[in-house]
């Protein structure tokens, strides 16, 4: 296969803060694998909290080029196996070439990633949309903007509860919090009586991943499902995560990309825990590949492509919470020029 890297820097349509920091740009990077004519497309992202960087993902493919480029895909599967024991340590960097591989064995087939898996899309989750965290004034302001059926607020403040007393006056939209790790147990509680009043569906990773015996805790008094995040990052982690959320949220950048995810879900699915995708400010390159897992989910968080003010590819549009696949085979991701 012919290997190909674009690393790119996207710009945020507003500043994205979260409870652990603000940032203005997204660096990603496109992997592009090619075979006997055809092409296909994967992508990951940087991201400060696992310490990665686009040039870090891009010196841990390039030090496997020559192997990737004397390599004949068969399977996908095959391929991630091959792969794993060479980027066991750079999962983020094995997403980008397991997404390149899936799209382009479908693309080999002539088939949408979602025929190749015989999924049914008639019943699609709606994806939500991020209120990334502000001031409460700037927060209703971010929500009026942009009406949608389903909202994701990052919490974590001085103010939590205030913000969702403030977002609730001015819809009535499904509303899902993620504290990214800054509560702890008796906030937790406590934040999750309040906000289910306030109609909140699940709150995301509400403590600090270390905080088993916590967690523990939380999950058995808390009066809305808890889903994991920051402590499901890779497949092991699923078995670890039952007993102590109610769901996962799997991001194919954190855990090496759709193969992995694949084992993930039907993990999560056999242990009675809800499975959710989420994204790293993925573009369109990544989540259109996210898209065509979405028959397999209760929730889906694929908002990247909204975020951004720039994109790398074409593919997925997003209206009102529904997915709509491109016309194409693959992921349906193509390069922007
Ligand atoms: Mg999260």
């Amino acid at each position: 296969m012919k290997l190909t890297l674009y690393p790119f820097e996207l710009k945020f349509r507003h500043t994205f803060t979260i409870s652990r920091k603000s940032k203005d740009v997204q660096p990603l990077l496109v992997a592009k694998l090619e075979q006997n004519g055809y092409s296909g497309l994967g992508e990951t992202a940087d991201n400060a909290y696992y310490n990665m960087t686009v040039p870090l993902l891009m010196n841990a493919i390039n030090a496997h080029r020559t192997f990737i480029e004397n390599y004949t895909l068969t399977t996908p599967e095959i391929f991630w196996q091959e792969m794993y024991p060479l980027l066991k340590d750079n999962l983020f960097a094995l997403c980008a070439l397991d997404i390149a591989a899936w799209d382009l064995y479908a693309k080999q087939q002539q088939k949408k990633l979602y025929e190749v898996w015989q999924l049914d899309i008639s019943h699609n989750p709606l994806t939500d949309y991020t209120i990334g965290i502000d001031t409460i004034e700037n927060m209703v302001r971010k929500l009026q903007e942009f009406p949608w059926p389903v909202y994701k607020i990052k919490l974590g403040t001085k103010e939590d509860i205030a913000i969702i007393t403030a977002l609730r006056k001015h819809t009535s939209a499904v509303f899902r919090v993620d504290a990214n790790c800054a509560w702890g147990v008796d906030e937790t509680l406590r934040n999750a009586i309040a906000l289910k009043e306030l109609g909140v569906e699940f709150i995301e990773q509400p403590m600090p991943a270390a905080d088993k015996e916590g967690m523990k805790q939380v999950y058995e008094k808390v009066v809305l499902p808890v889903i994991a995040d920051e402590s499901c990052i890779v497949e092991q982690d699923v078995t670890q995560c039952h007993g102590y959320f109610h769901g996962i949220n799997i991001k194919l950048t954190k855990c090496g990309g759709i193969t992995p995810a694949l084992r993930m879900i039907a993990e999560a699915k056999r242990l009675g825990m809800k499975v959710m995708t989420g994204s790293m400010n993925e573009s369109t390159a990544g989540t259109s590949a996210v898209a065509h897992l979405l028959p397999l989910l209760d929730y889906v968080d694929m908002d990247g492509p909204l975020l951004l003010a720039e994109d790398t590819a074409d593919g997925i549009k997003i209206e009102n919470g529904r997915i709509i696949y491109a016309d194409r085979s693959g992921t349906g991701a193509i390069l922007l020029p």
